[in-house]
């Protein structure tokens, strides 16, 4: 059923975008893969999917806190791929600082990147869906879509806010044969979690274990991170047949985080 349809995964140049980009491609899917960069090794990544599962695969460098950008992003892919009918919202930052220390331009960062691009992507995609008859968004909220944690004040907003994006356009395009979720991951090791510890590792005065432990794997009750290609699977799933009555919904992989 995915075999020929077409791809963007927004941010999809390492981490969680990158397993969702491969785990589409190995279902047969073309993928347009996307990062800020502009780097040899970013179109080495596109290449490497192409050969690998045998799908056409490119990589666009836009950058997802520019609204021209997002646009241009996937009116490019489909010059190159035709219809778009899957597009995954991947691209996220973070900042860690109390609220009143908060820099203002990483809060209007972290909404431009984590919502708005979302927000840009979808009204450019949509067009073309409609057209096809068929297409899947799924954006990339997060644990932090549904509940929060201290000094995240602009990640938790952002992510709520695409979790509310996400259950209006479903709504929206309810009878168009076009679903929209979101999943909503708790740690999954990345480079932007790794990111993290040094920053959480002076907010909590702790050791890199014991933010690990304490901090992090604390609120997931498995105490275990979710892998990259767990979530590149679940997307894989929401963009299946048995999916098709699955829209507005935000899908918890947090190990039982949500359930506290
Ligand atoms: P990552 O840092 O490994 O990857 C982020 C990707 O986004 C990279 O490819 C990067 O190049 C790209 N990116 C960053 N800024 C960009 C910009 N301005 N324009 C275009 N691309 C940009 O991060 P990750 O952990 O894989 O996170 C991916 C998504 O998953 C994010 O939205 C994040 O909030 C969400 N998430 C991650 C976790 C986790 O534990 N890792 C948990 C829940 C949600």
């Amino acid at each position: 059923m995915l075999q020929g349809k077409n791809a963007v995964i927004t941010g999809s140049t390492s981490g969680i975008g990158l397993g969702i980009a491969t785990q589409l491609a190995k279902a047969g899917v073309n993928v347009v893969i996307n990062s800020f960069t502009d780097r040899e090794d970013d179109y080495a990544i596109a290449d490497k999917l192409a050969q690998d599962h045998k799908v056409k695969a490119a990589y666009f460098s836009a950058d997802m806190s520019d609204a021209d950008a997002c646009v241009a992003l996937v009116e490019g892919a489909t010059e190159k791929l035709g219809p778009i009918s899957i597009l995954v919202n991947n691209a996220g930052i973070q900042f860690v600082a109390p609220v009143e220390d908060f820099p203002p331009e990483k809060w209007d960062a972290i909404m431009a990147i984590n919502l708005s691009s979302a927000f840009h992507t979808t009204r450019t995609a949509v067009p073309g869906m409609k057209a096809f008859g068929w297409g899947r968004i799924i954006n990339i909220s997060s644990a932090h879509g549904l509940t929060a944690s201290p000094f995240k004040s602009a990640y938790v907003a952002a992510k709520h806010g695409l979790v509310g994006f996400t259950k209006s356009v479903a709504l929206e395009l309810a009878e168009q044969n076009i679903t929209c979720n979101a999943v909503c991951p708790g740690y999954v090791m990345t480079p932007l979690v790794e990111a993290q510890i040094p920053d959480q590792m002076k907010a909590h005065n702790m050791d890199r274990e014991t933010v690990i432990r304490e901090v992090m794997l604390d609120r997931q009750p498995t105490r275990e991170f979710a892998t990259v290609e767990q979530i590149g699977d679940i997307v894989a799933f929401l963009c299946s047949e048995a999916a098709t009555q699955i829209t507005g919904t935000p899908l918890s992989v947090d190990g039982g985080w949500t359930a506290l």
